[in-house]
């Protein structure tokens, strides 16, 4: 039996190069440093129900990925989100509506990697630190000292940043990844037990701490007692106040939320932040995905490309296009 094909990074862009290989016929094994899939497409488990923390809606304009999401719907695993939408622009808070078809996982937007892996075999809570080249095979060494393998070729599906050290083995393209900037998004889901007196069930904002605001329990499927909320800050605040504590960045942006919401805000029954380090390329690459053939080591994420759910899927398909033609 020929060495499978080692996919670090369980994010929709690994998973999108996963379910390529596995269509193709050959054998993957993935890795994870978090306990579970989904990367920036993660839910959080929380008291007040499921909550997307990270990516929140996607849009699909590649036919290839708007071809993809109608099979996703048709499994159940998506469903069109429909929020009534407004805009904060120069302190006022306006309708805004539009005709974009957006997309959400359900019942929580980690539903749809959680499907995509389905049974393939996957390492969680397994940080790689090394992808190192043997006589014919590579090798992956974790945190822990484990050494995983033979593989025959690499995939590397993690944000750039931690991309560059496990692509050490192909100084091009270790090159490339470094040179990707990616910035940083403080997020805040609060949860109130009465529901707050505004139609807003999402925002975009501007001259604010905050560039969007959700109501997380608007979209299909999410069950909630409180009436749930997710605040994204904009890459420009969280940088600056990259160390805050969790409860000031709590504190700071419910202010911000209360100044443009335009109704009574009080204090949350249920609070929590969390911090993306690499939440968005800070731009748009053209590269699709990245590639040694010879070396058979090969990055994807969606930093190749558009800095959205979309990008990253066609990210991880490329990847595996490129590496079947090299078979
Ligand atoms: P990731 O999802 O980051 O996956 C990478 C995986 O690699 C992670 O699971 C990580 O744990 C793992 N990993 C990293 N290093 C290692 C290692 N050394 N060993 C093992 N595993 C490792 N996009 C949209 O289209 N619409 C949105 O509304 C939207 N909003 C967003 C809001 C926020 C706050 C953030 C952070 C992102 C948002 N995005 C949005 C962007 C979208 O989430 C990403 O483009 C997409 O999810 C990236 O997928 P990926 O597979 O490339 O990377
Ligand atoms: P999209 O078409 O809904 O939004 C693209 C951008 O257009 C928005 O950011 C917003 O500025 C503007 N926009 C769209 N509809 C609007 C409306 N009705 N009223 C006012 N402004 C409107 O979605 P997309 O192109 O798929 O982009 C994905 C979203 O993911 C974007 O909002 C982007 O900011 C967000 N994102 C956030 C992060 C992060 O780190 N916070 C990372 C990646 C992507």
């Amino acid at each position: 039996m020929t060495a499978p094909i080692a996919i670090i990074g369980t994010g929709i862009a690994g998973l999108s190069a996963a379910q390529a290989l596995h269509a193709a016929g050959q054998n993957v094994e993935l890795f994870d440093k978090s306990r579970g899939s989904g990367g920036r497409m993660a839910s959080k488990r929380s008291d007040a129900g499921s909550l997307d923390l990270g990516a929140q809606y996607f849009t699909a304009r590649d036919r290839r990925f708007a071809e993809v999401v109608q099979q996703w719907r048709d499994r159940g695993w998506v469903a069109e989100w429909s929020p009534s939408l407004y805009n904060f622009s120069e302190g006022r808070l306006l309708p805004s509506p539009d005709e974009q078809i957006r997309w959400v996982g359900t019942p929580r937007m980690s539903a749809i990697t959680r499907a995509l892996l389905g049974a393939l075999p996957v390492n969680f809570a397994c940080r790689i630190t090394e992808v190192f080249r043997g006589e014919r095979h590579w090798g992956l060494q974790d945190a822990e000292g484990l050494s995983h393998g033979p593989f025959s070729h690499v995939i590397v599906a993690t944000p750039a940043p931690q991309a560059t050290a496990l692509l050490a083995a192909a100084p091009k393209l270790a090159g490339a990844a470094a040179s990707v900037a990616m910035e940083p998004t403080w997020a805040v889901a609060m949860g109130f037990s009465e529901p707050l007196d505004t139609r807003v069930e999402g925002c975009f904002l501007q001259d604010s701490a905050l560039e969007w605001v959700a109501r997380n329990r608007s979209k299909p499927g999410r069950e909630s007692s409180l009436d749930t909320w997710v605040l994204h800050a904009t890459n420009t605040w969280s940088k600056q106040h990259l160390d805050l504590p969790k409860e000031t960045v709590i504190e700071h942006l419910h202010g911000a939320f209360a100044e443009t919401i335009g109704c009574a805000v009080p204090a949350p029954s249920f609070s929590l932040a969390h911090r993306w380090l690499y939440a968005r390329p800070s731009q748009a690459h053209q590269w699709g995905a990245l590639a040694d053939a010879d070396l058979g080591l090969y990055a994807c994420g969606d930093w190749c490309l558009s800095g959205r759910v979309e990008g990253a899927w066609l990210s991880g398909q490329e990847a595996a296009r490129r590496l079947l033609e090299h078979l």
